[in-house]
């Protein structure tokens, strides 16, 4: 039998998520699909990863000292990955949060001890955006280190050191393309720089929302965003730190409409319940297969749970009041 041995330390259930091969985009693409099951981390995201790295990485520097704080501005799960990492190491957590996020995040989040502070949503350049309040909070609260999870690198060295090998090794090294979309872009630009070290000729691809820039940037130059998007914790405007050098060959838009297609499929025939960011990266991973061709093996990220969006994605009204399909079973 293929087991993980006993550990002693909790921080070591990150990681090391399965792998699965998703039957009806592997049909739809004629090729295989797999995705990378990152909602079976404790904090139940594909963001436990950046955050125990983020956190690691302060203790070595120095900067992040015993009965010390950690503060962060987040869509909701960086800031339960950094809570539960800061719980299990004896550090206190701040996190500030756009208040147009999921009710259950923000539940979770006072569910697990952080110190929760909600603020209007803003664009970027707006100083009360949830980043740069973040940032301030941080500096004004004493023995606190700001995660910074944008322009922070240790989010993206996660995915070098973790979760590519984990895919290169779960795949016996016979992967020809890996896509998603990027929030922070720290996994997107990890998953690549990792995989291309094992091989450069892997074809890494941004699978990027409406209403996000980054298409348009790896396609012709220009950071302009089109359309929108209700997924949450995707969806960029900007190169963040992590972006840089990112080594993209392509890209796709998807709408919501399309991720929530394959949410829908996912859930009622494989038996995976997810929000629509793996909806979205599922589509992304299709469409990428479709070109690679009919022997071409591509893999996604399944980034978080759909009990995270019991009120919303999974709401008849919070679906019709934004316009989307009603899913079949709760018409
Ligand atoms: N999906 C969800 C649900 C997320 O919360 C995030 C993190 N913001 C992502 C995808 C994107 O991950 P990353 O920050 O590594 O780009």
């Amino acid at each position: 039998m293929n087991v993980l041995p006993a550990t002693t330390n909790t921080l070591d259930l990150i990681g090391h998520t399965p792998l699965v091969l998703l039957e009806g985009p592997s049909e739809a693409a004629g090729c295989e699909i797999y995705g990378k099951c990152e909602f079976a981390n404790p904090g139940a995201s594909v963001k436990d990863r950046a955050a125990l790295w983020i956190i690691n990485d302060a203790e070595a520097r120095g900067t992040l000292k015993p009965g010390g704080t950690v503060v962060e501005g987040t869509a909701g799960n960086t800031g339960i990955g950094l809570a539960l990492v800061a719980n299990a190491k004896g550090y206190k957590s701040i996190i500030v949060m756009p208040e147009t996020q999921s009710r259950e995040k923000m539940d979770t989040l006072r569910a697990l001890g952080a110190e929760l502070v909600l603020v209007p949503a803003a664009p970027y350049k707006n100083p009360g955006h949830f980043v740069h309040t973040s940032r301030r909070l941080a500096e004004e609260t004493e023995g606190a280190i700001w995660a910074n999870q944008f322009d922070n690198i240790a989010n993206r060295k996660a995915h070098i050191e973790s979760t590519a090998p984990e895919l290169w090794a779960q795949l016996d090294g016979r992967i020809d393309g890996f896509t998603c979309a990027a929030g922070t872009g720290g996994t997107l630009a990890g998953v690549g720089m990792g995989l291309k070290e094992f091989n450069q000729d892997i074809c890494i691809a941004l699978t990027d929302p409406h209403g996000a820039a980054l298409y348009n940037y790896f396609a012709n130059g220009e950071l302009k965003a089109e359309g929108s998007s209700v997924a949450e914790g995707i969806g960029q405007g900007r190169i963040t730190a992590n972006l840089e050098g990112a080594p993209i060959d392509d890209q796709f838009r998807i709408s919501d409409e399309e991720g929530l297609k394959w949410v829908a499929h996912l859930l009622r025939e494989e038996g995976l319940c997810l929000g629509l960011s793996s909806g979205i990266n599922v589509a992304g991973a299709v469409a990428l297969g479709k070109k690679l061709g009919p022997n071409a093996r591509v893999a996604t990220i399944l980034c978080d749970t759909g009990f995270r969006y019991l009120s919303s994605l999974y709401n008849r009204e919070w679906l019709q009041e934004k316009g989307l399909p009603v899913f079949d079973w709760l018409k």
